[in-house]
């Protein structure tokens, strides 16, 4: 493990020698002053001094280099659209979107929220962003009013950009109108709508003096420039939300010139990805993985990315390796949840040329050795598992097979600690846990460059989320459980708080049970997250109604567990829809009053509940196992 194990112990030890040099990645208009301020513990202010610009270094040096490379691939098996833009070409769209903007007043630090499928004017609406100085925010299509509204009044921005609608396997998804109704619940709404009209729902309705329209504004703008804005190493450069153990997500923000260097550095060390190479990353611009992977990474490293709106299996599920093997792609992405659905599916649609692909990576949930295995000998491709969390922007562990080549692969582990990352597993009093002791993944700050800088507007929450889990050592909480091996390969054994991942995806339980309550039949609610052959978990809630009346019948029972779906589908989104809703006469608590979440969850699976800590919760379980046993 030798040459790795040096590098790594590099990015620790000679800290900041080693980031000057992965700072060499990028452009800086100005070279920082100083490469790590960490003066005032947890923050942490990387590159401080330094001017660069995050569209710069992802567009314009390729575009004045290369203008004829291609850039973005966008393929759409929903609308049947294929189109390549070229470096030249994405920052002619970029620049009309920041005169847009600028015509929109949108300035240096005012928050654009983007809610938009997977289309190119999602990505020239990033782009622009940054290329000015503005901080954006996207939220991911599949959330709905509710979780919008929230996320519109912690940002609020000057601008939303949107679409009239998106499609999803082969249906049309109105956007406006979620939009709408967003901005009607939110007590900051924005002062103006920038719509792309696809043309897929042609009666959505129009707020007059607020909405406007894209194609009518691009046209105005014509061939206007619009010169970069330098802005500071330590500048936001945007704010994504992730959920918590609260029902309020926290916004992870990110700075501009660390984020830069550690995707520009994780392009060659991690995915080993060059300039005029291809990436396919099947994730959605609205997660973390998007971000990174779908736009700046593979930008900043000069490569052309693939942006896919579709699902894996349509028009049936050769269409990932057709586009592999169209596109020439070199380094894919995704997640085991769409492996494991392709594995189901006849192994012939594989039957492509995919000698272009070098690796597949797969992050955002447990790898399970039987997924990985299945799709390293159907590929015949190292397939290398990730480890990351939307905090990190970029991967925690890994195999940074682009410093060390033959580093082995471990099924079931993620691999090591990625460089930057001073990584422990602890007990719970704070002392270190030897080889293959359980524990919790922790990380000796400062984080390394890319990593969340705060949470928007609530430093304080940043320090008591992230830094409190023990008084000593000062510790950043993933809140995973982990177990390191005499290797330094770590497994990651799920999380410590009631945080579940469905599908790769993050929820939390807070929020999913507050959406429910909101339902006038529930009393009482819990969720809890089961685990699913192919999605990792899923959300099931246990519901105490307020008139038993409702639920005396079966079809009754049915009925009622539809309506609490529903409410979840029009509040949250249906990403968040409970897989079942149970109806129980009470709720499994200790003593004081905490909720047996464990216990419920071991009786959703058909699992022994366990020690119970008083009779009374017995009891309560064999109703709610009887709830299930009827249901
Ligand atoms: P998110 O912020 O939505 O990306 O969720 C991050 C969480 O997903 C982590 O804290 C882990 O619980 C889980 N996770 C992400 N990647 C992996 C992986 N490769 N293996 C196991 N769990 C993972």
């Amino acid at each position: 493990m030798g040459k790795y194990q040096d590098f790594y112990r590099r990015s620790i030890e000679d800290r900041d020698a080693f980031w000057a040099e992965q700072a060499q990645f990028i452009h800086w208009e100005k070279a920082p002053e100083l490469i790590c301020d960490y003066s005032n513990p947890p923050f942490v202010k990387w590159f401080k001094g330094g001017l660069t610009n995050l569209c710069y270094n992802a567009v314009d040096r390729h575009a004045a280099k290369r203008p004829d490379a291609p850039a973005l691939i966008y393929v759409s098996t929903e609308t049947g659209e294929e189109k390549t833009y070229s470096y030249g070409e994405l920052q002619r769209e970029v620049e009309r979107m920041a005169a847009i903007y600028r015509r929109l007043g949108v300035e240096k630090g005012d928050r654009v929220l983007i809610y938009m499928p997977m289309i190119p004017q999602a990505a020239f609406a990033m782009l622009a962003c940054v290329r000015i100085g503005a901080i954006h925010s996207v939220v991911f299509g599949g959330f709905a009013a509710a979780s919008l509204a929230t996320r519109i009044d912690d940002a609020q921005p000057k601008l939303v950009v949107t679409a009239e609608a998106g499609m999803r396997n082969g249906n049309v998804i109105p956007y406006k109108h979620l939009l709408d109704e967003a901005c009607r619940l939110a007590q900051f709404p924005p002062e103006k709508v920038l719509i792309v009209d696809r043309g897929l729902d042609p009666n959505f309705a129009r707020v007059e003096g607020r909405d406007l329209d894209y194609a009518t504004l691009r046209d105005e703008v014509g061939e206007a420039r619009v010169p970069v804005e330098w802005v500071d190493a330590t500048h936001p450069s945007y704010i994504l939300y992730t959920s918590g153990t609260t029902g309020k997500p926290k916004g992870v923000q990110r700075d501009t010139g660390g984020y830069a260097v550690a995707l520009a550095s994780s392009m060659k060390h991690i995915f080993c990805g060059g300039e005029g190479e291809t990436m396919f990353c099947t994730s959605d611009i609205g997660w973390v993985v998007g971000h990174g992977y779908i736009i700046y990474g593979p930008l900043l490293a000069g490569m052309a990315t693939v942006m896919y709106e579709g699902t894996p299996l349509r028009p049936d599920p050769g269409i990932w390796w057709r586009i592999v093997e169209k596109y020439r792609v070199n380094v894919m992405f995704s997640a085991p949840t769409a492996v494991r659905v392709l594995k189901k599916q006849d192994p012939s649609y594989m039957k492509r040329d995919l000698s272009s692909l070098k690796h597949l990576f797969l992050a955002g949930e447990p790898l399970d050795e039987t997924t990985h295995r299945w799709i390293h000998e159907a590929l015949g491709v190292p397939v290398i598992d990730n480890y990351w969390q939307t905090e990190s922007g970029w991967p925690i562990l890994a195999l940074c097979r682009g410093v060390q080549e033959d580093l082995p692969i471990k099924y079931g582990s993620p691999g090591l600690p990625v460089y930057g990352y001073d990584l422990h597993v602890y007990r719970e009093d704070g002392t270190e846990c030897g080889p293959n002791e359980k524990g919790i993944v922790g990380i000796v700050p400062p984080l390394p460059p890319g990593c969340l800088a705060t949470v928007w507007g609530q430093d304080e929450r940043f320090v008591s989320t992230y830094f409190s889990l023990f008084r000593e050592p000062l510790v950043y909480s993933t809140a995973d459980w982990g177990i390191k091996d005499e290797n330094g390969y770590l497994t990651i054994l799920g999380r410590i708080d009631d945080v579940i991942n469905v599908a790769g995806h993050r929820l939390g339980t807070r929020e999913i049970e507050e959406a429910i309550q909101a339902n006038p039949a529930i009393a009482e609610v819990a969720v809890v997250g089961v685990h699913d052959e192919v999605k990792g978990q899923v959300p099931v809630a246990f519901t105490v109604v307020k008139d038993p009346s409702r639920i005396a019948t079966r079809e009754a029972r049915r009925a009622l567990e539809e309506e609490v779906k529903k409410t979840v589908d029009e509040l949250l989104g249906a990403i968040a829809r409970p897989h079942r809703v149970y109806f129980v006469q009470g709720l499994p608590k200790t003593r004081s009053g905490k909720m047996l979440r464990r216990s419920l969850q071991a009786l959703a699976e058909g699992r022994d509940p366990g020690d119970l800590p008083t009779i009374e919760d017995a009891h309560t379980l064999e109703m709610v196992a009887e709830a299930i046993r009827e249901s």
